[in-house]
């Protein structure tokens, strides 16, 4: 008997598999989960497509209702769940329950909206109409650094525009979006919503399967491509949101308290592990020192600890692959310019690495040309705007960046050259559900929230009548 189980033509079963969760903190097995088989997988999608014409024929109304009540569910269960999701991922306490207040949002949003079929002419000679009809099976890929969140991404739109759906978590993820299965059992019909959990083997069944018609991605960029390709054959529709290497230009007139808090604060959210968080600081001359200096004093306030425990304010790494990844960028960062606090590996269980400031870095050091998805914040200095926009947008990446400045309108100018799917002035990651996000070049291809992602779960039909009887 595992603790949690999957979902599948509306039954939890147990997987032909289990798979051990470990708790980043204290690197022991918090949990076994059931994890699916090939052939459960196979029935999770055979599930899923028998499911699709009576939900695609169910009122908008009733699809809408049963999102709402899963944003209901974990509103009412949002402690329990918070606890799994840290034991799970890391992520301290108040983040875990964050990042549930999110779910229950955006999953609340998505009840208010519907696919945006509308009628582009209605006269004597023609009426033309632009139905936004479902597509079919969804495969929702799900990363492990908002596991929850990122599943209900996907779940909401693609209910809401008639779709039925097989959500695959991340292996070192899955106890949290299992947990809410219990709850879409009750509330879909059969097939409607399922849930599988796999050791990363299962993603290419469901990314190349004939009846699976679109793949929802959020994972990264390497991955992504992956998916394009092992999708083509079969044409699959695709939205991928993949990796960024957001940068932070902190203009010259900042206040730098502020400024540096909300840099600090956006680089360090979820131990660094934010597709959008701050991974490169650029700094002008004239601060440079002080702003260094300020970001170093809030990494040293930093309580690193496990997530569990009150006061914590940045949890371990999420898992053993991406702590030993991390440390690889500590040391390269170590050797390419100077750290003035952070730095270390605690002496203790649990994948921790203190959040590290590093100064004297250049564009071309792994530590700022990579995404390192960690706690480290390198500080690049610059003097001049157009060369440090080259240095921004020279690269493969472009999900996110922010200007910092005492002067708005300077700051928006600067920010309007930056590459990137979201830009922020005087703030980093403020999204929300009646937020598009996409990303340039290689952070992804498509949109996902809003009206303008709910769409992309769709496909679109025209129905053009010529009024003339013939
Ligand atoms: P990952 O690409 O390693 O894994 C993501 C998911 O893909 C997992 O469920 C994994 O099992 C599955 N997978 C692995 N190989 C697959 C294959 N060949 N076919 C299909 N599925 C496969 O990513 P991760 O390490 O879990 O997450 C971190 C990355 O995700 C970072 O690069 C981060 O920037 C990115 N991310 C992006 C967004 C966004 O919205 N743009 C949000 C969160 C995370």
């Amino acid at each position: 008997m595992t603790d949690f189980k999957l979902l599948i033509g509306g039954e939890l079963v147990e997987g032909d598999l289990t798979l051990d969760v470990v708790n980043p903190a204290t690197e022991a097995v918090f949990a076994t989960v059931a994890r699916a088989s090939e052939k459960q997988a196979h029935q999770a999608v055979a599930a899923a497509k028998a499911a699709f014409p009576g939900w695609a024929a169910t009122p908008l109304a009733d699809r809408q209702a049963a999102v709402a009540k899963l944003a209901d569910r974990i509103a009412e269960n949002a402690e329990e769940l918070a606890r799994i999701l840290t034991s799970e991922q890391g992520k301290p306490l108040p983040e875990a329950m964050g990042e549930l207040a999110w779910t229950e949002g955006y999953l609340r949003h998505y009840a208010t909206l519907g696919p945006s079929s509308h009628v582009i002419q209605d006269d004597d000679a023609f009426r033309i109409e632009v139905r936004r009809e479902p597509l079919g099976v969804v495969a929702g890929i799900v990363p492990w650094n908002f596991p929850l969140l990122v599943a209900c991404w996907k779940i909401g739109p693609a209910v809401i525009a008639g779709n039925t759906i097989v959500i695959k978590t991340s292996p070192t993820t899955p106890a949290t979006t299992l947990k809410i299965g219990e709850y879409c059992r009750d509330i879909f019909p059969a097939g409607v919503v399922n849930i599988i959990t796999d050791n990363n083997e299962l993603g290419p069944l469901l990314t190349g399967h004939p009846d699976v018609a679109k793949v929802s991605f959020t994972g990264s960029t390497e991955t992504g491509k992956k998916i394009a390709s092992n999708g083509a054959n079969t044409l699959k529709r695709l939205t991928l949101e993949l990796g960024g290497n957001d940068a932070a230009i902190v203009l010259d007139d900042v206040n730098i308290p502020a400024a540096a808090a909300g840099v600090f604060g956006a680089a360090t959210l979820n131990a660094g592990q934010v597709c959008l968080a701050v991974k490169r600081a650029y700094v002008h001359d004239s601060i440079y020192d002080e702003m260094c200096d300020a970001l170093a004093d809030l990494a040293r306030q930093a309580v690193v600890d496990d997530g569990l425990k009150q006061g914590t304010t940045i949890g371990p790494l999420q898992n053993r692959m991406q702590f030993e990844k991390v440390k690889g960028f500590l040391e390269d960062a170590k050797a390419a310019g100077k750290v003035i606090a952070g730095g270390n590996i605690p002496d203790r269980e649990g994948y921790f690495i203190e959040p590290t400031i590093v100064r004297d870095v250049k564009s071309s050091d792994r530590i700022v040309a990579e995404e390192q998805f960690g706690p480290i914040l390198p500080v690049i200095r610059y003097s001049d705007i157009d060369a440090v926009l080259a240095e921004v947008n020279g690269t493969d990446y472009g999900l996110g960046g922010s200007v910092w400045s005492g002067n708005v309108e300077r700051a928006v100018e600067v920010a309007t050259r930056i590459e990137s799917g979201s830009v922020w002035v005087n703030q980093h990651i403020n999204i929300g559900p009646h937020i598009p996000m996409s990303g340039y070049k290689s952070s992804g291809v498509g949109i996902e929230q809003a009206q303008e992602g709910l769409d992309e779960f769709t496909q679109m039909r025209v129905i053009n009548i010529a009024r003339q009887p013939v």
